[in-house]
């Protein structure tokens, strides 16, 4: 019987057909395999018993980085192909429509054996096969062959060709294969001499970074800043090089039992770091290697090796770890070229490593968060980027243009929704070049014509500002999709979730339908609309957008609003004068839009409590009141969940009464916490009850606070009738806006009834 396996996924660039070519071999198989548009097909002669073990052991057997979304099933009728062998029949030029490309892989174990084993590999540091190694950051164009990507200038040497050819071999068709004999090379100019003696290049480096020296490394999707981490002065000056920057640096270990004594871990923790993706992993600290890494943090981004030169510096230099942030000067895209990297960190660092295979797509470094045993991604790009989701409904030409801080964007292609690679914030200028490049670049990639375009609905952003341009220009439907909602429908499509829900959205700001800032939601919604059923209750935002970055603002707003006391400690620091200009501009409504953001609460309650005052970067008054709060302590101030809108009166009183009686200011921050977890259960069972709905979300970057959320969790999980959602793998934040705008698009636009074309 001839049977017909259509299997879709990232199947693509991954070895996948030589798996299937090497496992119909073993099992006695006939038949064909050949790269589709949507997957790869196999036609084979199988027995019903061959079929089950086919399907079984390409489930369980196929290449870690392929991924499996679905396979097809067909009889074929009976019919007059004869197969005497098993082919692998050339990919023709319907390899033109691939959809997917496979994300940036951490070099494995096989080809770090090979750089001490084979003779043309000896030390190599770009080795790769078709496994692990580079693939987004290097792809120029479809399909994903060797002349489409920066690897297309190095030639292949006859042994790095006999490889590529041969079925056999761990390389065959592995694009970026490379030697010693035929690859790129790092170089660099150490004291007026050019290096590219990679042995050289190692002993200098390592040399350097054992002497406290800072590094600039040209990585897989951008530059590094490399230093001991065990080295405050080192980290101190590389916080003076990156210019005002006080986010916390990530940290490379040497590996795991390294790790171990300056961080907890647990398996679900252990798994993420050494995954082949390789992201930074936010860890709970034991001690920092050295203070000026996170100051204020209990948390700590750490991640492993990824590359040969990451490997080959554990095995010279003395510290168990090194610093590796992004290779930037504060807000600016990290570098991606020499050029770039010598402008900016040049005469700063103390070197700037290179290495000549050109970044095609600027990738950083991934953060993953486990919560509760789950996975959660909160920026998702180098290993992640461009794999593509798979939502439960056709979105076929949509392109949705994300938000404006934390930039992603997403576009619909059949029946996946690929997400760009995290952009960042579209204000600073290089980074808006950065989103409106890579925007043209996934279009012309994936081949996409946009029918329907979706964006938020606040007016300034400049994401918005872009998708009107292109609404114009290409003459398509522009779909406004409120922030919030959008926050919501990702969670609903990554749980699949189709039916009315509950959605607890709290995070930063975003652009409400009365014209107010929004941020501490309860929608009552599904794909295409919402019903607000309850909210924050709105407090003065005095400076507007200023306020975000000045948390004492909306602590001066929240006392004035309600009337209360201002604790002599906070009018201390932050001066009379100011908070009289404040309260004035607060009376006079002057530039003093109102909020119901749970965002600008977190900062009130951090500032008053003299956590953080001005802030440096986004969400920065937030996170170090998350890491400021004693562990341990279970003690909460009354709520009322019972009110609409829901006020945190209650939670303020609280707080001034215990600064009165001088309770530990790490005590306050907990029972913050856990007051608003009560607030937000409460309110759950509240609207439950009144709804009768008992599918919960909870979105929105509020919820990247693992206290609030684990919190959350463990309350609601003694109540049988709520079943509780969190976004996991998109993230919770503003980088998951445009898979929501994506959802809301296709089912305002029900595209699930229309007819989807091939
Ligand atoms: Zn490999
Ligand atoms: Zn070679
Ligand atoms: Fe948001």
């Amino acid at each position: 019987m001839i049977t017909e396996l259509i299997i879709q996924g990232l199947v693509q660039g991954v070895g996948f057909r030589p798996f299937i070519y090497l496992l119909a071999r073993e099992m006695n198989i006939k038949g064909t395999v050949i790269n589709r548009n949507n997957g790869v097909l196999i036609r084979a002669d199988l027995s019903e018993k061959q079929r089950k073990e086919l399907i079984e052991r390409i489930s369980t057997e196929h290449p870690p980085i392929a991924s499996i979304h679905h396979i097809e099933i067909r009889e074929l009728p009976e019919s007059t192909d004869q197969y005497t062998r098993f082919s692998i029949a050339a990919s023709c030029s319907e390899s033109d429509e691939i959809t997917q490309i496979a994300p940036d892989i951490a070099v494995c174990d096989d080809c770090l054996n090979d750089r001490i084993s084979q003779p043309h590999r000896i030390g190599y540091p770009f080795v790769n096969c078709t496994r692990c190694g580079p693939r987004f950051s290097i792809i120029e164009d479809l399909p994903y062959d060797r002349i489409h990507t920066t690897m297309s200038s190095f030639a292949m040497c006859p042994e790095c060709r006999k490889e590529y050819t041969d079925i056999t071999d761990r390389r065959f068709h592995a694009q970026p294969v490379a030697c010693n004999h035929c690859g790129p090379i790092y170089y660099m100019t150490y004291r007026q001499k050019i290096y590219t003696d990679y042995r050289e290049i190692i002993a200098i480096t390592s040399r350097m970074l054992n002497d406290g020296k800072i590094i600039a490394v040209k990585g897989i999707g951008g530059y590094h800043l490399a230093c001991d981490a065990t080295n405050n002065a080192a980290v101190k000056r590389l916080r003076r090089i990156k210019i005002r920057d006080t986010k916390p640096f990530a940290v490379m270990f040497k590996d795991i039992g390294h790790l171990l004594p300056y961080v907890f871990l647990n398996e679900k923790e252990k798994e993420n770091l050494l995954s082949r993706r390789r992201p930074i992993v936010l860890l709970k600290q034991r001690k920092s290697p050295a203070p000026d890494i996170n100051p204020g943090m209990r948390t700590l981004g750490c991640m492993l090796p990824y590359m040969p030169v990451h490997y080959d510096w554990f095995q010279y230099i003395d510290s168990p770890v090194l610093v590796m942030t992004s290779g930037n000067i504060s807000d600016v895209p990290i570098a991606v070229m020499p050029e770039e990297a010598e402008q900016q960190l040049g005469g700063k660092v103390d070197l700037l490593l290179h290495h000549n295979r050109p970044i095609r797509n600027r990738v950083d470094d991934s953060v993953v968060q486990v919560c509760n045993n789950r996975t959660c991604v909160i920026r998702r790009s180098r290993g992640y980027a461009p794999e593509p989701f798979f939502p439960d409904t056709p979105v076929e030409g949509i392109l949705a243009f994300g938000a404006e801080k934390t930039n992603t964007f997403a576009l619909g292609r059949k029946n996946t929704v690929i997400q760009s690679q995290y952009i960042g914030d579209l204000k600073n200028e290089e980074t808006f070049r950065f989103y409106t490049e890579s925007l043209a670049q996934f279009q012309h990639l994936f081949r996409f014509a946009p029918r329907y375009l979706a964006c938020d609905l606040h007016p300034d952003y400049l994401s918005t500002l872009q998708a009107e341009q292109s609404a114009s220009k290409n003459g398509v439907p522009l779909l406004r999709v409120q922030h919030h909602h959008a926050h919501a429908v990702a969670c609903m499509g990554e749980h699949r979730l189709n039916e009315p829900v509950l959605a607890v959205v709290w995070d930063g700001t975003g652009a409400g339908d009365d014209g107010k800032i929004w941020g501490g939601e309860f929608f009552r919604c599904d794909r295409k609309q919402y019903i607000r059923l309850s909210q924050l209750e709105y407090i003065p935002m005095p400076g507007g957008d200023k306020a975000a970055l000045e948390p004492w603002r909306s602590a001066v707003a929240c006392l004035h609003h309600y009337g209360l006391p201002f604790p002599p400690a906070f009018t201390a620091r932050i001066g009379q004068e100011k908070i009289d200009i404040v309260t004035a501009m607060i009376d006079k409504e002057i530039n003093t839009p109102y909020t119901s953001s749970a965002g600008r609460l977190f900062d009130a309650f951090a500032s008053l409590i003299g956590i953080c005052d001005t802030a440096t970067r986004q969400a920065e008054a937030p996170v170090l009141l998350e890491q400021h709060a004693d562990e341990k302590c279970m003690l909460r101030y009354p709520v009322n969940a019972g009110e609409n809108p829901v006020s945190c009166r209650s939670v303020l009183e609280g707080i001034l009464k215990d600064m009165q009686e001088d309770v530990a200011s790490e005590i306050i921050a907990a029972k913050i916490h856990n007051s608003l977890a009560d607030l937000i259960v409460l309110k759950i069972k509240q609207l439950i009850k009144q709804t009768g709905i008992g599918k919960v979300i909870l979105s929105g970057g509020c919820f990247q606070n693992k206290r609030l959320a684990e919190t959350i969790e463990q309350l609601i999980s003694t109540e049988k009738s709520v079943s509780l959602y969190m976004p996991g793998q998109i993230p919770c934040n503003d980088g998951g806006i445009a898979v929501g705008q994506i959802l809301v698009a296709a089912a305002r636009n029900d595209l699930t009834s229309k007819q989807v074309d091939e």
